[in-house]
């Protein structure tokens, strides 16, 4: 039995779907298999298991493009001839689909983060996480607590500037910049706060996220 390993969870999740969603669903597969995908929109997220872009907008098959890492980082372009996945998914939204926003989504209580302004020791010999979290920093940079800054607000802060860093790194891409300044592509922030479920968007001007439930109680 080849299935008797696979989680049980799982199957029972795909039972679901097949039951419940794909029904619905099923002409929007079809759909997308013949004519292929051609979703708008690119989410840059993280990993974590609490912040899954397709939950948080209620999307369906074809809708987002999503890219998922440890604390959603974008890197400096390098075509160094290096293996870049980060680059290669940013490549392919937006020079094959030409998606018409790009979205770097970070959140609250970020492992990544929290590793990475713990400075905790190497967790493996090859330290993929802290070799990963360094391209936030730039050469010369130091990220440090503030004086009177608890942790929470450090934490806070730093997963904050990782999506402002990501967008300043999207900029390197020239496909992404020659988008951008075409007119043709939009770049965009945001914050999910886990606990409330909410969503703050960045305001790129002040460099501030604003809840989205504030936004729309005061229209
Ligand atoms: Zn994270």
């Amino acid at each position: 039995m080849v299935m008797i390993t696979f989680p049980q969870r799982l199957l029972d999740g795909y039972r679901t779907f097949t039951t419940q969603r794909l029904p619905t669903e099923q002409n929007r597969y079809r759909e997308l298999s013949e004519r292929g995908q051609s979703p708008e929109v690119m989410v840059i997220g993280c990993c974590d298991s609490r912040v899954s872009p397709e939950v948080i907008f209620d999307a369906g098959p074809g809708e987002l493009f999503v890219m998922r890492n440890i604390a959603n980082l974008v890197p400096v372009y390098a075509p160094d001839g290096g293996t870049h996945g980060v680059s290669a998914a940013l490549e392919y939204a937006v020079s094959v689909l030409r998606v018409k926003h790009v979205v770097v989504l970070g959140h609250a209580q970020c492992g990544g983060i929290r590793a990475f302004i713990d400075k905790i020791a190497p967790l493996s010999p090859g330290d993929f996480i802290g070799k990963w979290m360094s391209m936030f920093v730039k050469p010369g940079e130091i990220v440090e607590q503030r004086d009177h800054e608890t942790m929470t607000d450090f934490a806070t802060r730093i997963e904050k500037a990782s999506v402002l860093r990501s967008l300043e790194n999207l900029m390197t891409f020239p496909f992404v910049s020659a988008a951008v300044e075409g007119g043709t592509m939009l770049l965009h922030g945001a914050y999910f706060g886990v606990a409330e479920g909410s969503l703050f968007v960045l305001d790129k001007a002040s460099k501030e996220f604003t809840s989205v439930r504030d936004a729309r109680d005061s229209e």
